[in-house]
């Protein structure tokens, strides 16, 4: 964009745990996720974007970088990023911006993950004992979104002229699953028949949080014009819903915890597509940049997709992409370097289709073809050989990333936030 124009606003609306294939964009036959649908058809529309890593923390951390865990520090729940980090909302501050996040998550809360300081205003929405328990440990969309307002409103109320970024994180649908019955009518029977399986539940939380997404939408186009707003919508990751045998996200890095939804709107500036070339979550920072026509940090280890918008580059087809997998969280009183070192649980790489896995634990090695095995049943490994030259390298430098934990921050975990990362399924 020429630089008289002024900067659009920028909402960051982010969800946790929703597996893409579980909305109707990406092919799900049940009515999930109406709202996100119409939101994702008006721009560009990544069908094959994934997380690097599937959990909270490390995920949203990378998107707010673009850097892979191991290089910013949080590579497990509880684990605080490294101080002085770049970030998206820091190079938007730079450019004029007024920033701010509402979270919804304990896991994202300023002393457990140090990501407070890259905004102007870092608010931990947490309103609602939610699940178990007497802490109010999370909050719904509509808490969120009200808070999240509030303060949107203020800053155009006091200073019309400046651009801001906004940046809000849904729980809905992580687990426990809550059975959300507004929205029974509107996704239909469940599929298996049974109205309280936990796939149905997540599936109402869905539905749970489009609306609301579509609330927010509806009172921000009430403040500010629409043309002028740029929408960024993703998922933290996926969630295993009992393939391979596994409910929950983090362990693995199969295809129901990887591959997310995710997607830019903006108006008469990015024309409505559908990516099909690899995206990850790591792409988000240098995309917005890159679309402001700001200089894109080469610190930035995502991809540029404005290039690609505008027709001067091809779509990077042909990209190899790198994931990791941790221990969920890290406890109370556990050693700094041992908790990181540790952690590692697997390594993958994907390249043309084919995704070969690294248990970590114990050295299995596993390849699969996403095209002919989308459900990563059969590896097309056949007897114990040496891993892939990529992969291993892959492993090296998130191994070496480990090990400088003398650099990065320690933990500060009390022991109600122990229970709060138990409660959320992190800690066994
Ligand atoms: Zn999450």
């Amino acid at each position: 964009m020429a630089a008289s124009e002024p900067r659009p606003h920028i909402l960051l609306l982010s969800v946790d745990t929703l597996r893409a294939d579980r909305m109707g964009s990406y092919g799900y036959a049940r009515k999930t996720s109406p709202h996100l649908d119409d939101l994702l058809a008006k721009g560009a529309r990544f069908a094959d974007a994934r997380t690097i890593e599937p959990l909270t923390a490390p995920a949203l951390a990378s998107m707010l970088t673009s850097l892979p865990p191991h290089e910013h520090g949080s590579t497990r729940n509880g684990l605080r990023v490294r101080p002085e980090l770049p970030s998206l909302p820091k190079i938007l501050r730079r450019h004029g911006y007024k920033t701010g996040a509402f979270v919804g998550s304990w896991t994202l809360r300023a002393k457990l993950w140090a990501m407070e300081g890259h905004f102007d205003h870092f608010e931990e929405v947490l309103t609602k004992a939610r699940w178990l328990g007497m802490v109010k440990r999370e909050a719904t969309a509509e808490d969120l979104n009200e808070a999240a307002l509030d303060w949107f409103g203020e800053q155009i109320e006091s200073e019309a002229s400046r651009p801001v970024f906004l940046w809000v994180h849904y729980v809905e649908p992580h687990a426990p699953y809550l059975l959300q019955r507004d929205f029974m009518n509107q996704i239909g029977s469940s599929p298996d028949g049974n109205n309280y399986s936990e796939s149905n539940k997540y599936d109402s939380e869905i539905a749970y949080v489009d609306f609301q997404i579509s609330q927010l939408l509806d009172d921000v186009e009430d403040l500010v014009a629409a043309d002028n707003t740029m929408v960024l919508f993703v998922s933290d990751h996926g969630e295993s819903l009992g393939e391979h045998g596994y409910w929950g996200h983090g362990r693995h890095l199969y295809e129901p915890s990887l591959h997310i939804p995710m997607g830019i709107t903006w108006p008469g500036r990015v024309e409505p597509t559908v990516v099909e070339a690899p995206a990850l979550i790591l792409d988000l920072a240098p995309t917005v940049v890159g679309l402001l026509g700001i200089d894109v940090p080469n610190f930035f280890q995502g991809v540029d997709w404005s290039k690609v918008f505008a027709g001067a580059v091809e779509p990077p087809r042909d990209r190899v992409t790198l994931y990791q997998a941790h221990r969920g969280s890290v406890g109370a009183k556990e050693d700094q370097t041992k908790v990181r070192e540790k952690g590692l649980l697997e390594v993958a790489r994907l390249e043309g289709g084919k995704k070969e896995i690294l248990r970590v634990t114990n050295g299995r090695r596993r390849i699969f073809d996403l095209v002919a095995d989308p459900e990563e049943l059969d590896s097309l490994v056949r007897e114990q050989t040496e891993i892939s030259e990529g992969l291993r390298t892959w492993l090296e430098s998130v191994q070496a990333g480990l090990i400088l934990a003398d650099e990065l921050p320690p933990p500060s975990l009390s022991e109600e936030d122990v229970d709060a990362l138990r409660a959320l399924g992190y800690l066994d």
